[in-house]
């Protein structure tokens, strides 16, 4: 019962119940049916996004490492031709014409200049003997003339090479700064002659930048043991030794490793013409950028789908369910007025008695009536005493009460009552349903009603009103298949989980054929008027919404016995026995 201020809202429990079950089932069914759908949508899709991201993954860094690698090999062959037309510069001069053994130092400054208008990173050039005197020297460094170079490793490497030129490492030498040399001999009469010019590591990193620029790559140039022979003033200092070096079989290749928990792909080129190899580094970020970019928009358009994938089954199955719902309802409600219907025909079956027992006290009315105007009249000079008059008004009384009662019966039987479930006393309960009325009527028609009762029967949780229905129901079709004398025996009985009622006849009994088809509605045997079809599946109807059923026996020309399996609610046993 609910209450509010000065409204008093009433409403049944069960019934309350009944739709709080409906709609408590059709909110779960929803639930999991947005869930089942949502998964079976939404799962493969994102199965399938994850796995073309690893795939989009793999292909990108695959794609990376190439590009980078074919950056190395161009650059290499860059530097490569570099150095070569450097050596092609110097070799120019023994053929210049002007070259005499030794080149006059004025002569050499014209090369310089000449050499510098080419590429500027010639610092100077000097003329040395066999002997590794440098006879001749112009440039910035002029305590370098008459220096012996006899002792220095590039001037011992271009003097026992087959090859007439040689370019060195990066070196401090008699000056003291970085600087590597390119050097080239000729014979001259059959000596020995050597042209050497030392070029600015600084300048050929600016033009290494240049042919790398706008790459994002960071360009090094290291010799075999790992020295920094060109490097970005931000990644290292000249001279010092590179945190990487490269396989030495290899001549290229790119690795990926990491660096201060930073990702790097690393490819490196070794230079045929020096003991050099250049090495590209590319972070991974700026590799994956572009492909940040594109996931990041593929993850924007999948959640936007997702969440319309989501939106639409949302929507979709609130409305079916809704729909659902209302239909769930509208089938309940017609199965009350179905219910109703076949308690009215049950009703019905009444009728026949009913009319006898209440033409019982009307006559006895009519007649007492009749004794107390004959007791008013002179004429039969009758005990006309207030104490006669008042017993004879008692007799009316009384008869007027009992029709009463028999119309009571039959408007309470006839009551459209709302589903409440309650603890109820099946015996208690049978005996109510079969005293009074049904009991008189089926002694006029000869018919004998046995009770063998279970008298530990525990109570059950079932709604009264359906449960009478169906042993009524009972009761009057055994009654209409007896053709008198016969019995109608009803047993209860129980075990630990169940209360059975059985109501057994000695009627007409049924065929296999008609035990198959009862249950279904409208199914009679029974003339019009006697029978509608509906008690059966009504019955079987209300006691399945319990949790029971009903077994049926029959043997065609005996007798039947249909039983009803009730289940003992866990909660509620103890002493609820019935008498
Ligand atoms: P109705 O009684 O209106 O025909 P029911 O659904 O109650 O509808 O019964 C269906 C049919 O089942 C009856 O017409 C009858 O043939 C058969 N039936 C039911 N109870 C018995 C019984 N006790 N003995 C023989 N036949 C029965």
């Amino acid at each position: 019962m609910k209450n509010t201020d000065k409204n008093i809202i009433v409403y049944n429990d069960a019934e309350n119940t009944k739709e709080k079950n409906i709609f408590i089932h059709f909110k779960n069914l929803r639930i999991r049916l947005t869930i089942g759908l949502l998964f079976v949508f939404i799962a493969p899709y994102f199965f399938l996004s994850i796995y073309f991201h690893i795939q989009f993954s793999k292909s990108f860094i695959n794609t990376g490492k190439i590009n980078l690698e074919a950056l190395t090999k161009s650059k290499m062959n860059t530097i490569e031709l570099f150095l070569q037309e450097r050596v092609v510069n110097l070799f120019r001069l023994f053929y210049s014409g002007k070259c005499n053994t030794p080149p006059a130092t004025n002569s050499l400054g014209y090369y310089l200049d000449n050499l510098r208008r080419i590429n500027d990173s010639f610092i100077d050039i000097g003329f040395l003997t066999e002997e590794g005197i440098q006879k001749e020297y112009v440039g910035p460094y002029s305590d370098l003339q008459n220096k012996d170079y006899s002792k220095e490793k590039w001037f011992n490497a271009l003097i026992t090479s087959e090859k007439n030129y040689y370019v060195s490492d990066i070196y401090l030498g008699f000056r003291n700064k970085p600087h590597f040399t390119i050097a080239v001999k000729q014979d001259i009469n059959g000596k020995a002659y050597i042209i050497r010019s030392t070029l600015d590591p600084d300048k050929f990193y600016v033009y290494l930048r240049t042919i790398s620029k706008g790459k994002s790559v960071e360009a090094v140039i290291i010799n075999n043991a790992g020295i920094y022979q060109v490097v970005d003033p931000n990644a290292g200092s000249l001279l010092e030794k590179s945190d990487y070096i490269p396989p030495k079989n290899n001549i290229i290749g790119t690795d990926l490793i990491k660096i201060d928990k930073e990702d790097y792909f690393i490819s490196y080129s070794k230079l045929s013409e020096v003991p050099w190899t250049l090495v590209l580094k590319q972070p991974l970020a700026k590799v994956y950028r572009q492909m940040y970019g594109t996931r990041n928009i593929i993850i924007c358009i999948s959640l936007l789908l997702i969440t319309t994938i989501s939106i639409v089954i949302w929507f979709a199955v609130k409305k079916l369910m809704e729909r659902a719902y209302k239909n769930a309802k509208k089938s309940g409600e017609l199965w009350e007025q179905l219910r109703h219907a076949s308690k009215l025909a049950s009703l019905g079956t009444l009728s026949t008695g009913i009319a006898h027992e209440i033409n019982n006290p009307l006559a006895i009315i009519v007649a007492t009536s009749g004794v107390i105007k004959d007791m008013l009249n002179p004429e039969f000079k009758m005990d006309a005493s207030p104490q006669k008059m008042l017993e004879e008004l008692q007799v009316i009384d009384n008869a007027a009460l009992r029709a009463k009662g028999i119309t009571g019966q039959l408007l309470d039987y006839g009551r459209k009552s709302k589903p409440s479930v309650k603890l109820t006393n099946i015996n208690k309960l049978l005996e109510e349903t079969v005293s009074g009325l049904k009991e008189r009527e089926l002694k006029i028609e000869n018919i004998e009603l046995k009770k063998e009762f279970d008298k530990n029967l525990p109570y059950i949780e079932v709604d009264p009103d359906q449960i009478r229905q169906v042993f009524l129901n009972f009761i009057n079709n055994a009654e209409q298949a007896i053709e008198s004398p016969g019995s109608i025996t009803i047993t209860t009985e129980h075990d630990d989980k169940a209360v059975r009622i059985t109501v057994m006849d000695t009627g007409a009994g049924m065929t296999r054929e008609q035990i198959n088809n009862i249950f279904e509605p409208f199914f009679t045997t029974k003339e019009v008027g006697k029978g509608t079809g509906l008690g059966l599946s009504v019955s079987q109807n209300i006691v399945k919404s319990m949790g029971g059923e009903i077994t049926v026996q029959s043997i065609s020309g005996r007798g039947s016995s249909f039983t009803v399996t009730l289940p003992i609610s866990t909660t509620e046993e103890g002493d609820n026995h019935g008498s």
